[in-house]
């Protein structure tokens, strides 16, 4: 089976924050910070779990909204949200379906080459 993956406009994270106004930064890192401690604490099962469950949520769905109101570019004309290009965080990630060592594909994949997954590289050999 060939998976079509539909080609995705990539985001720059770094880019696209350094543009926001400084009170902008300011919210998103506290949010992220909330969010960040608040799973910490729900992966550690340490009490209250409610309220590092909550810290968790209020972090992402803040993070959700301010990224919606004010990050008009990480969104393609549909609405719909750009892809974050993984590298620009180091991460490695395959250039054709963007899976990584933490999250690959779903039949399992290895890396054929530094950016190329072994299920795109076969994908790319059955075409023609
Ligand atoms: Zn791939
Ligand atoms: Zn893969």
């Amino acid at each position: 089976m060939s998976a079509l993956i539909r080609q995705r406009a990539l985001i720059n994270p770094t880019q696209a924050w350094s543009r926001l106004p400084p009170e902008i930064q300011q919210e998103i890192g506290r949010l992220a910070i909330t969010m960040g401690l608040g799973h910490m604490g729900v992966s550690a099962a340490i009490a209250p779990r409610s309220g590092f469950l909550a810290a968790e949520a209020e972090g992402l769905s803040g993070l959700c909204r301010l990224i919606a109101d004010r990050l008009v570019e990480a969104f393609d004309g549909d609405g719909q949200p750009l892809l974050p290009d993984l590298t620009v965080l180091g991460i490695k990630a395959c250039r054709t379906c963007f899976c990584t060592d933490a999250f690959g594909c779903p039949e399992g994949c290895s890396w054929i080459s530094s950016n190329l997954c072994s299920s795109c590289a076969q994908d790319a050999r059955g075409s023609f």
